[in-house]
């Protein structure tokens, strides 16, 4: 398909740099799913909520690096405890303090984690949690979402795709891997549950509980389409989690900036453990996996009898990396806390509550086919005329459509997610909200 005439907006530098690299990156980016042209658009530097590319186009940020960038781009709280970290080095071989003080703040900030450690980003949060749930009762089964994303790891690379008569009735959700080449013992050892779907998936839990080490979630479908639990659906997992001994794990890499606790605050249901990524790095890569001490216990090398392997000869599970707890992550996560409070939180909600109510009744007026999800500053902008309540909803929007539409915005110089996913920061204000409004609004009037 051509999309050219949706953006025309010069690129010619990007096109000469995607000419001389496409022989040595795949696709000349390794971030080349951000494709707008036939090649990457190609950024430079960034500011604020204000991006600038490579030929000197600018746009306003509502993408913030998919949600990680709760403050928009360079927060000077956050700049600042980067550059008192680059006086002491980079990475340093074995344990610093300043890994605790942001541990201290998520574990003031979110009620169900006591202990957490820190991953090199979300992927490996989600795949150490899953091991620490076959850990604590020995079974071996993962509980996943249709819809849910969770990273790269085959443990979770696995969910239901169209057509419907293929993915199976919402009772019998069939699961595929979402990529050739993972490996079929592990996403074998995945299971597809319906999110949204209370009965249909307290039913699969009910029949098959014995072998479920864990559930993951996202308290809010995120990259699915941010669509928000129905009331009781959160609630009926944790009772069955309770009631069969399975780990209910909350994957908040993407909804932790929707409450100060966190989105398990935000929905008001405590999972047992949480992986995070994105905001507590404040644009550094990291991620953190934390939740109950008794759990949590389990990677401590000298533990007790309890965490010693026979088999292994070792601890039972080892979790590390040559850049986790990486200094500068640590020291980016800080001063992005520090200066994000339970106001700052609340004000963006609010401003992504309106920007979506204001969406949803003008598309409605005008006739045309928009919905918006999403809670508080996440936001999903879906070119489909039916609600979208469960990610199965989704598969009616035409994609070629939505990619016209991500272009549309672009060429008004607005960048989101070429699949629709809007979050806010805490830089915008009301202005950039209008301005917002209406290129949505007349990309939208466009397409029709
Ligand atoms: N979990 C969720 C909910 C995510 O949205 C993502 C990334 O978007 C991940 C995990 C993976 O995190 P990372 O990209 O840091 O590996």
């Amino acid at each position: 398909t051509n999309y050219s005439a949706a953006f025309t907006r010069a690129t010619h530098r990007s096109q000469k740099h995607y000419e001389r690299t496409a022989n040595i990156i795949p696709a000349g980016a390794t971030r080349s799913l951000n494709s707008w042209a036939p090649y990457p658009v190609y950024l430079a530097e960034a500011q604020g909520n204000q991006v600038t590319d490579i030929d000197g186009n600018t746009y306003t940020d509502f993408l913030g690096n998919y949600t990680a960038l709760v403050h928009g781009h360079q927060h000077p709280l956050t700049m600042t405890h980067m550059h008192e970290q680059l006086t002491c080095g980079l990475s340093l071989n074995f344990a610093t303090v300043r890994e605790a003080d942001l541990a201290q703040r998520i574990v003031d900030r979110l009620a169900s984690v006591e202990m957490l450690r820190f991953t090199g980003s979300g992927t490996e949060a989600v795949m150490f949690a899953t091991r620490l749930a076959r850990l604590t009762n020995g079974r071996r089964l993962i509980a996943k979402m249709e819809g849910g994303f969770h990273g790269t790891h085959d443990t979770v690379s696995v969910s239901v795709r169209p057509p419907a008569a293929q993915a199976g009735d919402v009772h019998a959700p069939h699961g595929v891997p979402e990529s050739e080449a993972l490996s079929a013992a592990l996403t074998g050892e995945t299971i597809i549950l319906p999110f949204n779907h209370e009965r249909a998936c307290a039913a699969i839990l009910d029949q098959r509980h014995q072998d479920i080490a864990g559930i993951i979630v996202e308290p809010m479908l995120g990259v699915g389409g941010m669509i928000p639990p129905r009331p009781g659906f959160l609630e009926m997992l944790r009772e069955k989690c309770d009631a069969y001994g399975i780990v209910l794990i909350f994957d908040e890499v993407i909804t932790l900036r929707l409450g100060y606790g966190g989105g398990q605050a935000y929905f008001g249901v405590q999972p047992d453990l949480t992986t995070m990524g994105k905001i507590i790095g404040g644009g550094m890569p990291i991620g953190a996996v934390g939740g109950k001490r008794a759990i949590m216990h389990l990677l401590e090398p000298q533990g007790g009898a309890d965490v010693y392997s026979a088999k292994t000869g070792g601890p039972k599970l080892y979790q590390g990396g040559t850049f986790t707890g990486h200094p500068l992550s640590m020291a980016a996560g800080i001063g992005t806390l520090d200066g994000l409070t339970a106001d700052h939180i609340q004000g963006i909600n609010r401003l992504g509550d309106d920007l979506r109510a204001e969406l949803n009744r003008e598309a409605q007026a005008a006739g045309l086919p928009m919905r918006v999800t999403g809670s508080g500053s996440l936001l999903h902008i879906h070119l489909s005329r039916v609600p979208i309540e469960t990610y199965r909803d989704t598969w009616q929007v035409d994609n070629q459509k939505q990619q016209r539409f991500f272009l549309g915005m672009l060429e008004r110089q607005h960048l989101i997610a070429q699949r629709g996913m809007v979050c806010l920061s805490t830089t915008m204000n009301p202005s950039d909200l209008t301005s917002f409004l209406d290129a949505t609004l007349e990309t939208a009037r466009a397409l029709a």
